[in-house]
């Protein structure tokens, strides 16, 4: 079912059970107090005819006729009778209505009297009432009042009865009208977001990844949920685009030590190239820029889908740190390069081994690149407060100023060129400040071009 019917439906629902509940107590009270008074005021009225007839049998005693009463018989509608105290019939009287003979004589049977009533209503019990006539404070006589026990439903009465009832059914009716009306207006205003949300949410199923929902509402859930949607799709749709961006760079990555390494082989093949120690040396470099590529791209698949694993362990990082640089200082010092440091001594950290290594390769292995003859790295670790701190300076190159907000991108390489020679992908950086962030810390890069470079990573002590 839509929730547009559900909706309708149930706001019908509802509406019809209020209705029913509040026309059925307030229909019901208001004709029961209504009841309540027009007996009381009967009863008043039998007892002023009490008053009346008494003061008249205390006037005339026993020779009192049917004449003298009669009037009240008729004025009220109802059948009056006067005993002596041996039960013995005085007088009586009634409204002599032709066309109620027949019923009243079949209810008054005791009297076999008859009595008549202007009433529409004579369907209620025909009822007595017995009072006494007295003098001095003594019974003298009774006075028996015969009527209809809905005697006190006047005609007015009824109408107001019929009114009331009829009221209610209008009331019910109108509200019911203007309700099916404010929920269609209601469900509509929920809906047509929705359905706009459902549109938006479809065209993305059938790979329209810029489709976006403006649905009109101002309300909290839905406007959350579309939001939701259109950052979905936004996500989805950055994610197809660095997907392609991704496929095509690397393709290209892969292509270009391919086509060297092809022509350096062919030119071998073809006898144009010796396949001498220093020419296959150019071949093996070829080959290991790529097995650098390969191993970037596996971490930074890893990356991309979530699968980066963290494994800490707690250790001391100074001395993990001189390790490492003891690994490279050869590897410097071969290029005719130093490598300085500056450790403080004991400082625990909880971090990934692996990972740690796999940062300072990094930043060491590209500070060793874009260094100049005499160049000179310096590595120095240090507590501050709740981190660690690990500085990597060199005198190098440098970056320029436009190049340094993108260098940590992936992909992104200052100097093609050069790079290629260098063997850099541009992924590595990318990867380190991943590392870094996985760990909850943070990196950053200060740059002069010409002057050098400083890379700082803070890492929590705590973590
Ligand atoms: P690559 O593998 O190409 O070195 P990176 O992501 O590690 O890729 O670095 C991105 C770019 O940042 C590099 O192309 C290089 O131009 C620049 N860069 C990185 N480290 C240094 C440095 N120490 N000195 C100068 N430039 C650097």
């Amino acid at each position: 079912m839509s929730l547009n019917k559900k909706l309708t439906l149930s706001f019908i629902f509802a509406i019809l059970v209020a209705i029913l509940i509040i026309s059925f107590i307030s229909n019901k009270m208001i004709n029961d107090r209504f009841d309540t008074y027009l007996i009381d005021e009967r009863n008043k009225k039998f007892e002023t005819i009490r008053e009346d007839i008494n003061e008249l049998f205390l006037q005339k005693g026993s020779s009192i006729t049917s004449d003298d009463i009669s009037n009240y018989a008729k004025m009220e509608g109802i059948y009056i009778e006067i005993k002596d105290l041996n039960d013995t019939m005085i007088c009586n009287a009634n409204n002599n209505m032709p066309h109620h003979r027949k019923m009243m004589n079949n209810m008054m049977k005791g009297h076999g009297k008859m009595m008549n009533s202007y009433l529409k209503n004579t369907s209620g019990a025909y009822r007595k009432k017995a009072f006494p006539l007295i003098q001095d404070e003594k019974q003298i006589a009774t006075l028996i009042i015969g009527y209809f026990d809905n005697a006190h439903l006047t005609e007015s009465a009824l109408i107001f009865k019929n009114t009331l009832a009829k009221s209610f059914i209008l009331s019910g009716m109108i509200t019911t009208v203007l309700g099916l009306l404010i929920s269609i207006f209601l469900s509509k205003g929920l809906t047509n977001p929705l359905i706009s949300i459902t549109e938006t949410a479809n065209l993305m199923r059938n790979g329209n990844l810029n489709a976006r929902t403006n649905a009109p509402t101002s309300t909290k859930e839905i406007m959350e949920l579309s939001d939701s949607i259109n950052y979905l799709a936004e996500t989805l749709e950055k994610q197809e685009l660095l997907r392609k961006r991704y496929a095509s760079d690397i393709s290209h990555e892969l292509r270009t030590p391919l086509t060297t390494l092809k022509s350096h082989v062919e030119a071998i093949m073809d006898g144009v190239w010796e396949p001498s120690y220093e020419h296959l040396n150019i071949l093996m470099e070829e080959i290991d820029n790529m097995t650098k590529l390969v191993d970037d791209l596996r971490n930074t698949f890893q990356i991309f889908e979530g699968k980066l694993s963290i494994n800490k362990t707690l250790f001391d990082i100074s001395e993990e740190m001189k390790n490492i640089i003891f690994l490279f200082t050869p590897i410097f010092e071969k290029e005719g390069f130093s490598l300085e440091y500056s450790i403080e001594d004991n400082i625990q950290i909880s971090m990934d081994k692996d990972r740690l290594k796999q940062i300072m390769y990094n930043l060491l292995s590209n500070s060793m690149k874009y260094l100049y003859e005499d160049g000179k790295v310096k590595v120095k670790l240090c507590k501050e407060d709740k981190h660690i701190k690990i500085i990597v300076e060199d005198n190098g190159s440098g970056i320029k100023e436009e190049d340094i907000p993108h260098i940590f991108e992936r992909f992104y390489r200052t100097d093609v060129s050069r790079d290629r020679k260098t063997g850099g992908t541009g992924l590595g950086l990318s990867i380190t400040k991943t590392l870094v962030e996985a760990h909850g810390g943070s990196i950053h890069v200060e740059s002069k071009f010409g002057i050098g470079t400083i890379f700082t990573i803070l890492i929590p002590s705590s973590m």
